[in-house]
Parts: structure tokens; C-alpha cells; sequence
């Protein structure tokens, strides 16, 4: 029977803390507050937007979406980020992607200043993360932080593992990469031009898949022998419409040690870590 990491726990675990520091600074009169930057009404964006001013809601935190036309124009985007950047009651702001495609050109990693990069885009943050010398201003990219709480929490041992992590974007696959590296384990980055995945895949302890192909990685990826633990980022759409991840689950769920759910895995951990960057981020005022 394979172990499976369910973040539910880990989840309301967490969110009871959250609350509880969000209350202690609330009585040292700050009130987190985070903006989401949302240009135009991308339907998964939407979603993801709503989720996350939810749950900062939950824990006692303040989030304005601040929703933008899909027309504006770079210099009101770029003005709008400005304030924000500029506003002393805002710990936190971060932009939704993806941007409409007169603002895909610019380097959004640089907007937000780094004492608001909740998000860990900056390149600062992960200049931070790569050389392993996260202080407490610093902030790591959420999904990637919640994999390794989730991990850690679940008592799946890093250090000394060999990790495979499929997919090199810079908000999953390569801050994961330097994480887990910090973390000692051993870590292998694949990507599309990734020759013989399979047999890549088939020799490491940790499988980690952040591709955004529904149900990709198959048994044939797979070492039943190894006890190998799936981390499934994917978060896609199957051929009936309903929510999926890069794993094929059902053919891979018995043939390995532990395994992330979608949903119910990867996807609120990356919540819960925007929420401890946010208080962390209001942390900070306090010590400014
Ligand atoms: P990107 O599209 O930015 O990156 C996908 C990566 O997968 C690329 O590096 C690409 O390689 C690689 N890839 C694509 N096809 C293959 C293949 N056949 N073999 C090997 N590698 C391949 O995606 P994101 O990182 O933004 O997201 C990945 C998935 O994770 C999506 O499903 C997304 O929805 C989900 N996601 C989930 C989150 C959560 O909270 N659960 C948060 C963020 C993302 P190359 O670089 O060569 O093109």
C-alpha cells in the first residue's frame, strides 16, 4: 500500500498557526495586507485569484485583487505597480501570470520590490536561494516551498535522495532544483529535450513532474522495485473535463511509495506558502 500526501492535514495544521500570528500582529497594529495584480479574466486565472484572497481571508489577512483591464496600456500597468510598491500598508504584492501580450516582454520578476516578492520572483530572492543564504527578507517561490513542506511534514527523507523534477520553468522546476539542492538531495532537471526520460525517471528515489501534460508520467516511467515517492504538480484537464495531474495515478498509485494526490496535493500547499510569505513579509515591517 502506498503512502498518500494528502496536504489536507499539513494544510489546517499550518493554517492554525497562520491565524494565530496574523492575530498577534493585528494586535501590534499591522495588518497584512496583500495585493494580486490580475490583468484581464483569464478563466483559470480568476480561479486561482479568488482561491488565494480566500484563504488570506481565512487566516485574518487582508487581499484586494486589483483587477485591470485586458487592454491597459505598460505605463498604467507599470504606474499601478508603482503604487502598490510605494503603498506602506501593502506587505505583499504579486502579478498574476500569464500577462496579456503587450506586457509578456517585461521582466516581472523585477516589479514587485523585494521587501513585497511574495512570490520569490526577484531576482534577488533567488540569487538568495541559489547561493543557500535565505535570511528571514528573503522569499521563496511558493510551489516549490510548499513541495518541500509537504515533503517534510510527510517525513519523506531528502538529504542523500536523488530527485528527478521534470519541467524547468522558473516558478517550479528551477527554484525546486536549488531548494532541494540546499536540501542535499541530488537533483536531475529534465525538460522536453530530455533524452531516455524514462530511464532517468525509473533510477531516482523522488519523481517529482511539473510538465502541464495530463496524466504523462505512466508505470513506464517507473521502478516498482525502488519505492519511489511521485510528487505530482500537474495541474491539467482530462479528457472528461475534470482536474488531473501529469501522473496517471491509477496505473502508477500501487507501484510506489508515497504519492501526491491532484487535487488535494501539490495545489494548496502553494496557498498556504503565499499566506507564510505574506506574514512574513508583514514581519519584516515590525523589524524595519
Ligand atoms: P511550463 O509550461 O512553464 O513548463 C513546463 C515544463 O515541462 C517545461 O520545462 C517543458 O520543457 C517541460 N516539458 C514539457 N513537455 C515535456 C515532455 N514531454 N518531457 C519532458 N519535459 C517536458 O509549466 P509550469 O512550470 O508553469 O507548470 C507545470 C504544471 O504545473 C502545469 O500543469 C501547471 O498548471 C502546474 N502548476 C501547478 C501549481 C500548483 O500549485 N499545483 C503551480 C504552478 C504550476 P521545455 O523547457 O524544454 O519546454
Amino acid at each position: 500500500m502506498s503512502q498518500i500526501l494528502h496536504s489536507a492535514s499539513v494544510k489546517k495544521l499550518i493554517t492554525k498557526g497562520l491565524k494565530a500570528e496574523c492575530k498577534a500582529l493585528k494586535e501590534k497594529n499591522i495588518f497584512p495586507q496583500l495585493k494580486v495584480v490580475l490583468v484581464g479574466s483569464d478563466p483559470a486565472s480568476l480561479i486561482y485569484t479568488a482561491n488565494k484572497k480566500k484563504y488570506c481571508e481565512k487566516i485574518g489577512a487582508l487581499c484586494e485583487i486589483v483587477a485591470l483591464d485586458e487592454h491597459i496600456s505598460e505605463s498604467d500597468f507599470l504606474k499601478t505597480i508603482t503604487q502598490i510598491n510605494e503603498d506602506q500598508l501593502v506587505d505583499g504584492c504579486i502579478v498574476q501570470l500569464p500577462l496579456p501580450k503587450q506586457l509578456s516582454h517585461l521582466d516581472v520578476g523585477s516589479l514587485v520590490k523585494k521587501e513585497k516578492d511574495v512570490d520569490g520572483f526577484h531576482p534577488e530572492n533567488l540569487y538568495a536561494l541559489m547561493s543557500n543564504h535565505l535570511g528571514p527578507k528573503n522569499f521563496i517561490s511558493c510551489t516549490p516551498k510548499g513541495i518541500l513542506t509537504l515533503m517534510q511534514e510527510s517525513q519523506i527523507e531528502i538529504s542523500g535522495k536523488h530527485v528527478v523534477i521534470v519541467g524547468r520553468s522558473m516558478i517550479v522546476g528551477k527554484p525546486l532544483a536549488m531548494l532541494l539542492t540546499n536540501n542535499n538531495a541530488t537533483v536531475t532537471l529534465c525538460h522536453s529535450h530530455t533524452k531516455n526520460l524514462r530511464e532517468i525517471t525509473k533510477n531516482c528515489d523522488i519523481l517529482i513532474s511539473a510538465i502541464g501534460k495530463a496524466q504523462f508520467i505512466d508505470e513506464t516511467y517507473i521502478s516498482p522495485d525502488k519505492n519511489q515517492v511521485i510528487i505530482d504538480v500537474g495541474m491539467n484537464t482530462d479528457t472528461q473535463g475534470q482536474l488531473c495531474g501529469d501522473v496517471h495515478y491509477a496505473k502508477v498509485e500501487n507501484l510506489v511509495s508515497a504519492i501526491t494526490p491532484v487535487p488535494g496535493g501539490v495545489g494548496p500547499m502553494t496557498i498556504v506558502s503565499l499566506a507564510q510569505n505574506l506574514l512574513q513579509a508583514s514581519k519584516n515591517r515590525l523589524s524595519l
